[in-house]
């Protein structure tokens, strides 16, 4: 029995985790999955219940668990309280305690939907990359830092460092995924001005050797900026540090167009894979039954591959929900104004039938 822990959090997230459970459910079923659910609370729910936004014992259950699927986090009601203690926090305490080095976001565009794209569609067409971000490491954790006075001027550090090991595990996260899809690396870095990135170059370059049938480039962090606004289809596996991957994985995400769409997924050493829509709570249309549950639902998807080991399963649930926006169904998010839009539940039943049908 595989046993999934559901943390639904606050505005929309129970509303979007609901509709990417009934289709594991589903899919789980037919593929001879046995996958158990559990819930907990996470964020301003936990806050309300146990006056802290991740419960030590969720912690634990999250530990035994195979995998985490989680909606969102935060809104208004808890926006005044101190930083320690806000919803947000239950959020950055879960990827710690599960040791989450390496983020995943997929940016693909669905024909259905390249005009949601601010880009060409000549330029959209096609793109499906993995953005494969370090996420534990890197200048956002690097020591010495802190402000201080130095001669009379406030001055400011912060410290990018890598140790080989933590370079090597997440190249090796990059090389494994492009293994199951075009077989294509692309390791972004500043090696002309960081000391840093030239040892992600040596680094990865020793870790491509145990994937000969993968390719390997290099591409500079600016020129890569650029060209992924001339020709994002041309790349499939983009693997790099955490600074880097912050930036590129929303201008990635950006160019699909479309924030309901978008999945992630967040793995640590600890074996248990962490599955979350890149959108927020969005608290202006949460209980309303307006959100997009797909990328929810796209999560689940990356959930099956990355975590259970079941690649056939995650192809139905993306084909489905390609052929329900062939259809033309869309939530309010991505409708048209001479479009019907659908609500949460209804987008859900919709790729329920695709793939009962399928
Ligand atoms: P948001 O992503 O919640 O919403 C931005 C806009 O996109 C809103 O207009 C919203 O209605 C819309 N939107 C988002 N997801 C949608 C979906 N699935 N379907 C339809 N429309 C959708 O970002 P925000 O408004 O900046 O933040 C709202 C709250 O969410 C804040 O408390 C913020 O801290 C929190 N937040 C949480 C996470 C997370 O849990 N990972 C991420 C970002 C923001």
């Amino acid at each position: 029995m595989e046993r999934i822990l559901v943390l639904p959090g606050d505005g929309i997230g129970p509303e979007v985790t609901r509709e990417a459970q009934r289709v594991l459910e589903v899919v789980g079923a037919e593929s001879g999955l046995a996958l158990e659910f559990e819930e907990d609370l996470i964020g301003g729910a936990a806050i309300e219940a146990h006056g802290t936004p991740l419960a030590d014992e969720t912690v634990e259950r999250a530990r035994s668990c195979r995998a985490v699927l989680l909606g969102a986090v935060g809104g208004p009601r808890w926006d005044d309280m101190a930083v320690d203690v806000r919803p947000e926090k239950g959020l950055l305490r879960i990827r710690k305690e599960l040791e989450l080095f390496a983020n995943l976001r997929p940016a693909a565009v669905f024909p259905a939907l390249a005009s949601a794209s601010t880009l060409r569609p000549e330029v959209v067409d096609g793109i499906d990359l993995l953005v494969v971000r370090e996420l534990t490491g890197g200048i956002y954790f690097g020591e010495p830092r802190g402000r201080g006075e130095v001669d009379g001027l406030r001055e400011a550090r912060n410290t990018m460092v890598y140790d080989e090991s933590e370079i090597a595990r997440i190249a090796r996260v990059a090389f494994e995924s492009a293994g199951r899809r075009r077989g294509e690396v692309t390791h972004v870095h500043k090696a002309n001005v960081l000391e840093v990135s030239q040892l992600w170059m040596e680094v990865v370059a020793e870790v491509a050797r145990d994937f000969p049938e993968v390719r390997l480039d290099h591409q500079l962090v600016d020129s890569m900026a650029m060209l992924l606004l001339r020709e994002p289809a041309r790349y499939d596996v983009i693997v790099t540090g955490n600074l880097f991957g912050d930036i590129l994985s929303d201008e990635a995400a950006m160019i699909t167009g479309s924030l309901g769409m978008l999945p992630s997924a967040s793995l640590g050493e600890g074996g248990v894979g962490l599955y979350e829509p890149v959108h927020g709570s969005a608290p202006d249309i949460a209980g309303q039954d307006l959100a997009n549950p797909l990328a929810a639902i796209l999560s689940a998807a990356m959930l099956l591959e990355h975590s259970l080991d079941a690649p056939k399963p995650a192809a139905r649930i993306r084909d489905a929900v390609t052929r329900v926006l062939e259809e033309g169904h869309r939530t309010s998010d991505l409708a048209a104004p001479d479009q019907t839009p659908l609500g949460c539940r209804a987008m859900g039943d919709q790729v329920l039938a695709q793939l009962s049908g399928s």
